[in-house]
This record gives C-alpha cells, sequence and structure tokens, in this order.
C-alpha cells in the first residue's frame, strides 16, 4: 500500500489503520507527521509534483494507492492562494495517477473535497444537503475546488480508457486529534479549539463570518473507516464522506466552549474569509454503496479534538498546568 501526503493529519492516521490492519505501507509526504513517528514500512521524503519522484513513490509492486498528498488549508488559505493550490495539486494529481498506471497499481483512491460542488447551491445557511450530482454544470470554489473537480475528471478519463481501477471520495471538513490547529493551515473545529484553550473564562474569542453560515464534521475515525470501506467497493464515481449534522458556525463555537467548561463571548469579524453560506452532505448514496455511514456526534468527536489541543498547548508552555484542585474539579464534572 502506499500512501501520500502521510506526513498529513488524515494520511498519519490512515497510515495507523493500516499498519494496524497488517499491510506493509510506504508513506510519502514532503514532511514527517508533526505529532508523532510514523508506524510505516518505508516513509519517503518525495516532492510529487515531480514526475521522477511520482515513479519512485509507485515502485516495486505497489498494489493500491490512497492519495492524499495536497496543498491545502482551512478556508484563510485556500481563498489567499488559488495560483500556487492549483498549480501544485494539479502536478501532484496528473503525475500520480499517470505514474500509478504505469507501475501497475491496481487501486488508486483520490481523496477530492465538497469544495468541488457548485456554489449556487451553497447560498443558503439552511442549504440543501448536497448529492454527487451537484457538482455538475460545474462552479466549484475558486482555485481549489477547481482542481480537485478536474483532478475527478481525469480519475474517470483513466478509467474509461484504461480501465484503471479509480475511487473518488468528497471528504466534508474532517477534524480530531493529530491535526493542524496553529499556523495558518487549520481549520474551523481546531482553529476554535486553539482560541478557546487560549482563551479565560468569561474572555471574548473572534469568529470568522457572522457565526450563521453552516457545514457539517466529521471526526477522523469515521474518515478513516469510510476510506477504507471505499477502496474495498467496487463504485467508481464520487461519493460524498461527510456527517448530515449540519451546524452553523456559532453553535460550532458553543460545543468547543461545552468541551472546555469554559463560558465565551464571540466579536464576529465580518472581514473574516467565511467561504459558502451553507454545506451539508447528502449521505444517500453512500449508504446504498456501502450500507455504512459516520455515527460519530460532533459533541463527542470535539470532546476528544478539544482534549488533545488542550494538552499539545500545555506541552508548549502556552497554557498554564492546571491546579491540582482543578484537575480534581474537572474530573468531579465528567
Ligand atoms: P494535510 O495538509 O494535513 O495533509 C496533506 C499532506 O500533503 C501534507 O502533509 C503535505 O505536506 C503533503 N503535501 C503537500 N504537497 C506535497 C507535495 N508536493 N509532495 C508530497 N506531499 C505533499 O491535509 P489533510 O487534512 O490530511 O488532507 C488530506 C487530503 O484530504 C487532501 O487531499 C485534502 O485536499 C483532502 N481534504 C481534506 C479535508 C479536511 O477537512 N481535512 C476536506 C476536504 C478534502
Amino acid at each position: 500500500m502506499l500512501v501520500t501526503g502521510a506526513g498529513g493529519f488524515i494520511g498519519h492516521h490512515l497510515v495507523k489503520r493500516l499498519k494496524a490492519d497488517g499491510y506493509w505501507v510506504r508513506a510519502v509526504d514532503l514532511k514527517y507527521p508533526e505529532y508523532e513517528a510514523s508506524p510505516a514500512d518505508e516513509f519517503e521524503i518525495l516532492d510529487l509534483r515531480r514526475w521522477d519522484n511520482c515513479l519512485m513513490a509507485t515502485r516495486n509492486g505497489i498494489d493500491e494507492v490512497y492519495s492524499l498528498a495536497a496543498d491545502m488549508g482551512g478556508i484563510g488559505y485556500i481563498t489567499a492562494f488559488h495560483a500556487a493550490i492549483a498549480r501544485n495539486n494539479t502536478l501532484i494529481n496528473a503525475h500520480m495517477l499517470e505514474a500509478s498506471r504505469q507501475n501497475g497499481v491496481t487501486r488508486y483512491l483520490f481523496s477530492s473535497s465538497a469544495c468541488v460542488y457548485a456554489q449556487s447551491k451553497q447560498l443558503d445557511a439552511d442549504v440543501t444537503p448536497l448529492r454527487e450530482e451537484d457538482a455538475f454544470p460545474a462552479q466549484p470554489e475558486p482555485g481549489y475546488g477547481w482542481e480537485k473537480l478536474y483532478a475527478e475528471e481525469l480519475c474517470r478519463y483513466y478509467c474509461h480508457d484504461y480501465n484503471f481501477e479509480s475511487r473518488i471520495v468528497r471528504f466534508h471538513n474532517v477534524y480530531g486529534p493529530l491535526g493542524t490547529y496553529d499556523g495558518g493551515k487549520e481549520k474551523a473545529p481546531a482553529a476554535l479549539s486553539r482560541k478557546v484553550a487560549l482563551a479565560s473564562d468569561g474572555d471574548e474569542i473572534e469568529v470568522w463570518g457572522d457565526g450563521k453560515q453552516t457545514r457539517s464534521f466529521m471526526y477522523v475515525d469515521d474518515c478513516i473507516e469510510g476510506l477504507v470501506r471505499i477502496m474495498a467497493s467496487n463504485y467508481h464515481d464520487a461519493l460524498n464522506l461527510g456527517t448530515e449534522e449540519l451546524v452553523t458556525i456559532d453553535q460550532l463555537v458553543d460545543m468547543v466552549c461545552e468541551a472546555a467548561g469554559k463560558r465565551l463571548s464571540k466579536r464576529h469579524n465580518l472581514q473574516g474569509p467565511q467561504g459558502v453560506r451553507g454545506r451539508n452532505s447528502d449521505n444517500a448514496r453512500l449508504r446504498n454503496v456501502l450500507n455504512w455511514e459516520p455515527a460519530i456526534s460532533l459533541r463527542q468527536g470535539l470532546r476528544r479534538t478539544y482534549s488533545w489541543i488542550e494538552e499539545e498547548l500545555r506541552k508548549a508552555g502556552r497554557i498554564a498546568t492546571p491546579t491540582k484542585a482543578a484537575v480534581s474539579g474537572k474530573q468531579a464534572v465528567a
């Protein structure tokens, strides 16, 4: 098995899962995982924008490729860097697909995104959940979304012209422990968890947009389970992988505060990037194909994510270690 993007959030979790399932795994990325060592059998630092590196990554009898490498980040990052993101990801995906074909890979899973969906279908916070066919007529997010949609099409062409076995997964906002929570590439659940962890009870935190924009969020364990199941399925076309639990960003903030046991007020920054107004996954096709769908609730997933981020900030000396009294008080509540 090959996992690209294995130094990143989802890729690292996937390598752990594949190793636990007993597979031999080659991992590739520009960097090692940030928060713990990878259990991969081989970890190679390769820039997959380069054709020769893609040939190297897929050499020596790799059966299945999970193609997760991408230049990406949260809404702030993907709205700021259209040219670099589109160019980098175009190179990675075109070269990885062809190198996989030439090296005899038997199955190739491409990680796409809900950013491929037509923006005109996401203008209302009370959005109709997006079905796979809602990606056309094409009107995806600039840069990142256009590139993902084009790479999906490439997979379909390879499937049609070469009988190349591809899988296309459209993630909807994945979050969880071991994900980036600082530095500009973090996504909303991690960014909000960091802000809440660094705030004192009664403080105010900044929230991008008016807080009424909506999204659904999927906990990383569900994401990994879905990836493995989709790879094993016989379904070639795009599938949503997300939850149907729609929340406003304000509700998300409240849930993080609840996980932290803090009461904070929100300062809405209307200039902050907020992306489409509303986005939710329609899982009908996923249920139909897999007879399964993500089940971990947002409240449950956020509790685990918040605890991990709080602990990381504590280890980094950015928040004070709690007193014995506070710890026992917390345990009594839990
Ligand atoms: P991530 O940024 O943590 O991981 C992506 C990894 O790709 C990074 O470690 C990065 O170093 C690596 N990479 C970037 N350019 C590379 C290059 N030229 N060569 C080799 N490696 C390179 O992101 P993630 O959240 O783990 O996302 C994994 C995949 O899922 C990506 O394709 C992403 O577009 C997709 N996705 C994620 C989400 C989400 O909510 N996390 C949503 C939609 C789609």
